[in-house]
């Protein structure tokens, strides 16, 4: 480990001031719509009932961290979900998208549906961290044995969820509408030949009986400081588009190449010309594209110039049109290329990846932004640009409007350039923020259901444009 001490940062945070005024009950007198009433008086009770399941979540994550389930395969953690969710009294649906959970919690008291969703599986990385609860799994993940590991922090997820889930199961009397707690498979992608994720289950009805009118989620962010929030209106995250380009020329021997038509030289040239498509075909000044070829497969031996190569790659764009350009251009330098030698190329896209942007919907970021800023602190929420990272919260975003925030992880003792990255065998996540997160989506939920933002204008599209920062 070159990260240094990895203890448990959950004790001595240095943000405990703010918790006092929390707890203490004055936190939400600052929001207008809540200052009196029932709906002050919820917050201030959810508040200390988060503080009361903290230690339960860190627990339920340490079970999750050490049991991590690759996509579709959740079953011994939606079990837990499931269990969970039936002894608070939640109507509880299995099965939904594979592995996936819904719970309804019905509110004494007719009003509107909030939708809470986390995500619950893990990956194929095997875990190097010196934690006790580190994760010591292995399975099979397209034809390949690998390590699992929840290295992007879905344990953490779904653990903050099931808080959020007991939180508001304590208010549901007084509770004013229906909250749907959505725990879902698959989030980085089901196994090959398989369905699954956030768009299996919006096709498989989760957004409906009853409808949903808003949905918001949240994401850890091992390199942002403990406890930390971060967010931005309109495009939050990348739309992703995986792509395979497949060269065909004419088999030969290698001492002897004019008696053939090279695919390897081609495939060369295409990865190289694909990278003007940024640099020389978007208008840098308002678009952000990324065309990345993360894998060139071809022959067999040194001296054989084999028939075929095949390139893959993802392409990341903020904006519709940006991502229509890409696929187009592509499409025309795979094909002109290979034309230009002789051979042929075609092109796919998307092959098994198409995500939409996560899109948040910039009237309901603006009326989330002072609930953030009452549980989190005022400066621990922060207007951050897009990312090139894709997210398939996207889906449900692009159907009601939804808000998708991140938050921070990273111990605060720990430089930035020296916290481990997602998907990676070090990542890391420090306890003490879990409870910012149970706190905000209770918070989020109570203050929606008591004070409904109503939609005015369109904007849930994920083909909106996106602003720049
Ligand atoms: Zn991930
Ligand atoms: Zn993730």
């Amino acid at each position: 480990m070159s990260k240094g001490p990895m203890k448990n940062h959950y004790q001595g945070s240095d943000w405990k001031p703010w918790l006092v005024t929390l707890l203490a009950g004055g936190v939400f007198a600052g929001i207008p719509a809540v200052s009196a009433g029932t709906q002050g008086d919820l917050h201030r009770r959810a508040m200390q009932a988060a503080s009361q399941v903290e230690s339960q979540v860190i627990a339920w994550r340490r079970d999750f961290h050490q049991h991590p389930e690759l996509g579709n395969r959740e079953f011994r953690t939606s079990e837990a979900v499931a269990n969970h969710l039936r002894a608070l009294g939640i109507e509880t649906r299995t099965g939904i998208a594979q592995t996936g959970v819904v719970g309804l919690l019905l509110g004494g008291k007719a009003g509107p549906v909030v939708a809470l969703r986390a995500d619950m599986d893990a990956l194929p990385v095997t875990e190097r961290t010196p934690v006790p609860f580190a994760s010591r799994e292995r399975a099979v993940y397209n034809g390949e044995e690998v390590g699992v590991m929840h290295a992007c922090g879905h344990d953490a997820h779904v653990a903050i969820l099931m808080g959020v889930a007991q939180v508001l199961a304590g208010l549901r009397d007084e509770l004013p509408g229906t909250v749907k707690f959505i725990f879902q498979p698959a989030e980085e992608g089901a196994p090959a030949g398989e369905e699954g994720g956030a768009r299996l289950m919006v096709q498989e009805g989760v957004l409906d009986n009853p409808k949903v009118d808003a949905i918001f989620g949240l994401h850890t962010d091992a390199l942002r400081t403990a406890g930390e929030i971060s967010s931005r209106p309109e495009g939050l995250m990348a739309s992703a588009q995986d792509f395979r380009i497949k060269v065909r020329g004419r088999q030969t021997h290698g001492s002897s190449p004019w008696t053939g038509l090279d695919p390897v030289v081609v495939a060369a040239q295409i990865v190289y010309s694909l990278q003007t498509i940024v640099s020389r075909q978007v208008d840098v000044t308002r678009e952000v594209a990324v065309v990345t070829v993360g894998r060139i497969q071809g022959g067999v031996r040194s001296n054989i110039i084999p028939e075929e190569v095949e390139l893959v790659g993802t392409i990341r764009t903020l904006d519709d049109r940006t991502r229509e350009l890409v696929h187009d251009r592509i499409r025309r330098i795979a094909q002109g290329v290979a034309a230009a030698a002789g051979t042929t190329a075609t092109v796919e896209i998307p092959l098994t990846t198409d995500y939409p942007v996560t899109y948040n919907h910039p009237q309901l970021t603006e009326w989330a932004w002072p609930i953030l800023l009452k549980v989190a602190g005022p400066d621990r929420v922060a207007r951050i640009p897009p990312r090139t990272v894709a997210e398939d919260f996207s889906f449900y975003a692009a159907k009601v409007p939804g808000f998708f925030f991140f938050l921070g992880g990273r111990p605060p003792e720990l430089p930035a350039q020296e916290a481990a990255d997602h998907h990676t065998p070090d990542f890391y996540l420090d306890e003490s923020s879990f409870i910012t997160g149970v706190r905000a989506l209770a918070a989020l939920a109570i203050e929606f259901l008591g004070r409904p933002w109503t939609p005015t204008g369109a904007g849930v599209s994920s083909g909106q444009p996106v602003r720049y920062p």
